[in-house]
């Protein structure tokens, strides 16, 4: 059996954070087998972008804190970051660091803030998609990794927890070159379970105290949820994460594609602590550029064709918040983007809906839209799907 710890924990006072992750790993016998004494481990944290701990974007520091403080406990050498998005710069990754609180989470701990922003380049162990991965060095060269994800809805993939988290480990702006790679959700899925199982986390936790719901990972809006999920297979600790936000595997491209892989059995999965039941979200905000399920493959290829372009999910700038910054048309895998007296545009014939420029811009200014057919099929889903 794989078993995974949910516990409740309904607030970031430390004490709360502690006692939660400390029954977790009771309830694990983890103390039996985590890293210690003389090893390196990196906690490869989510931060996404420059966001405060409120945005419920980031793993939030009183977590990161709480981990560290442990593995430090244990006579380990902590690491502590992420490849946000963005170039792997230095300056970058110390305004990223001093807004999360991660600075002052370093200092208490006794724990290191990785600024090496080396890059190795890793032999893939799905060939298919890449042969190798360009890697955060420091995060390769650790003796253990711990994935610290975030629970949030995806606007490309659904659903974002451990297993999204280590997407992270590839470097800088190559994340952005295999979206244009592998446009098509289910390849790209694929490929996050290529990344996973290339940098192997040992142990996996995902910060669903306040998670995020809506257009995320950086767009949508936090949610109390109250959980703290832990384990050591991170796509049974994301089984159990979407359990929590009311998806099943089928929702969630990267766990469909681990369970095809074999690395995923439901069936096996062993639930301590909580019932999934118990911290269920009912009534979650999906993203607004979740899936249609409305109708089957047997339609005529021309009438198909159609309905997917008149239901498709379109990204669009909302002007009134939009800055000029240009964030988003750097990052546009096809370069479906152009800036227009200091504002973007999209060619939307180019785009291929992988909503990195919503994923990646600071000021919440680009915004996912359906025209009336399928905002209409969509809320019929969401009523659906809420049963
Ligand atoms: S990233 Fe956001 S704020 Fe910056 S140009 Fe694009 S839409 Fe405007
Ligand atoms: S416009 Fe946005 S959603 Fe479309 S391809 Fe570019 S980054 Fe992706």
């Amino acid at each position: 059996m794989e078993q995974v710890a949910l516990c409740q924990c309904d607030s970031y006072d430390k004490e709360a954070v502690w006692l939660a992750f400390r029954q977790g790993l009771d309830l694990l016998g983890a103390d039996a087998y985590l890293p210690g004494a003389g090893q390196t481990v990196f906690l490869k944290t989510n931060l996404l972008m420059r966001k405060s701990p409120e945005s419920a974007v980031i793993t939030h520091p009183a977590v990161v804190e709480t981990v560290a403080a442990y593995f430090r406990e244990r006579g380990a050498r902590v690491i502590i970051g992420d490849s946000p998005g963005g170039p792997f710069l230095p300056g970058l990754l110390k305004a990223v660091y001093k807004e999360s609180g991660l600075v002052e989470v370093a200092e208490r701990t006794g724990s290191e803030l990785n600024y090496d922003v080396s890059v190795i380049d890793v032999p893939s162990v799905g060939k298919e998609r890449a042969n190798t991965f360009p890697m955060v060095k420091a995060m390769v060269e650790a003796d253990a990794i711990i994935s610290l994800a975030k629970l949030k809805t995806h606007s490309m993939m659904m659903y974002s927890g451990a297993t999204k988290n280590m997407y992270g480990v590839i470097a800088g702006m190559a994340k952005v070159d295999y979206h244009l790679r592998l446009p098509e959700y289910h390849d790209f899925a694929h490929l996050l379970v290529d990344v996973c199982e290339t940098a192997k986390p040992v142990f996996s936790l995902i910060d669903g105290i306040v998670a995020m719901e809506g257009n995320g990972p950086s767009g949508g809006s936090p949610r109390q949820v109250g959980a703290l999920i832990m384990g050591q297979n991170p796509y049974a600790v994301d089984w159990v994460g979407a359990g929590v936000f009311g998806m099943n595997q089928d929702d969630v491209p990267m766990l469909a594609a681990a369970s095809a892989r074999g690395l995923l059995q439901s069936e096996e999965i062993s639930v301590l602590g909580k019932a999934i039941a118990d911290l269920r979200i009912a009534d979650l905000q999906l993203p607004d550029s979740r899936p249609i399920h409305f109708y089957n493959t047997k339609l005529p290829r021309f009438l198909s064709d159609w309905l997917d372009n008149a239901i498709k999910p379109r990204v669009k700038v909302d002007k009134s918040r939009c800055v000029g910054c240009g964030k988003c048309v750097s990052h546009c895998p096809p370069h479906a983007m152009t800036m227009e007296n200091k504002i973007p545009k999209i060619d939307e014939k180019q785009c291929i809906c992988c909503f990195c420029c919503q994923e990646l811009c600071p000021e919440n200014a680009i915004q996912i839209h359906r025209r009336f057919l399928g905002r209409f099929l969509m809320e019929h889903n969401q009523k659906k799907h809420q049963g």
